[in-house]
């Protein structure tokens, strides 16, 4: 992917630091959004180090935000002028029963999981179409294929990206525009660290691998995905959990 512009969201750390970070390997240049500056510089020193001439932008955006998203994305355009993939990986998690769960938690959830997908789809479909191609992927969950008791919020709006893939899939096809998902299962994050024991317990005891995975286990099939590789692949969804679900 030498010369092609990609914008990862959330990639300060975890699974979306990766992502940026194995895209700049392969040959592109990375627009780096989050929230945490000092961190989206650390990712593009990683992205630098990992290969001579690698170009690492980075942009403090909240992706919740309508408007910040399309002033990043707009940043990126006066820039370099293209954007020729978009990795929507930026998340949270919130777990509660559906009795306590607080509306706002809900709303919060919708906005960064789900509407920040949204928002950087509508940004980029313009300038890709413009192009004539482009990948979009995003990170969901085996959370939103499965579902998890406890857990119906974030997986609402996991299971709503798989919607998206699939719409946008069959909308942009024909503008040469693809778009995935990956479904990726337990994965030592941040995000996961303070998962109760007997949770973890269930996943390993049932991971076929029979362990958890690690961020570098995700972005080479998120890569792929974005790849011309994947050329002819479209409104799918990778798991990439070790053999959880089957
Ligand atoms: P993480 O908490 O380490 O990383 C999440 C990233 O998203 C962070 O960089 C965070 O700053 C960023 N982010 C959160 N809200 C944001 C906002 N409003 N604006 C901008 N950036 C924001 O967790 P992770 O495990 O690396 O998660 C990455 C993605 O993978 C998430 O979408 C998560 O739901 C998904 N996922 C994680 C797992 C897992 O087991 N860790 C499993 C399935 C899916």
């Amino acid at each position: 992917m030498t010369g092609k512009i990609a914008v990862v969201t959330g990639a300060s750390r975890g699974i979306g630091r990766a992502i940026a970070v194995d895209l700049a390997r392969a040959g592109a240049d990375v627009a780096l959004f989050g929230r945490d500056e000092a961190a989206l510089a650390e990712t593009a020193a990683a992205c630098r180090a990992i290969r001579a001439g690698a170009r690492a932008a980075t942009h403090v955006v909240d992706v919740s935000d309508e408007a910040a998203v399309n002033t990043a994305i707009a940043e990126v355009l006066a820039g370099v002028g293209r954007i020729d993939i978009a990795i929507a990986n930026a998340g949270q998690s919130k777990d509660g029963l559906i009795l306590r769960f607080r509306a706002a938690e809900l709303d919060r959830l919708i906005d960064v999981n789900l509407k920040s997908a949204f928002y950087l789809s509508a940004a980029v479909a313009k300038p890709m179409m413009k192009q004539r191609g482009g990948a979009i992927v995003f990170v969901s969950s085996i959370v939103g294929l499965a579902g998890n008791a406890g857990q119906s919020a974030y997986a609402a709006t996991k299971a709503g990206l798989l919607g998206l893939t699939k719409s946008l899939a069959k909308e942009l096809g024909s503008r040469n525009i693809r778009v995935n998902a990956v479904a990726p299962g337990l994965i030592e994050t941040a995000m996961t660290s303070e998962m109760p024991g007997q949770a973890r317990e269930h996943y390993l005891n049932t991971i076929a691998l029979g362990r958890a995975g690690s961020p570098e286990d995700v972005a080479p099939v998120v890569t792929f995905l974005a790849s011309d590789a994947a050329r002819y692949v479209t409104g799918q969804t990778v798991v990439v959990d070790g053999g959880f679900l089957m």
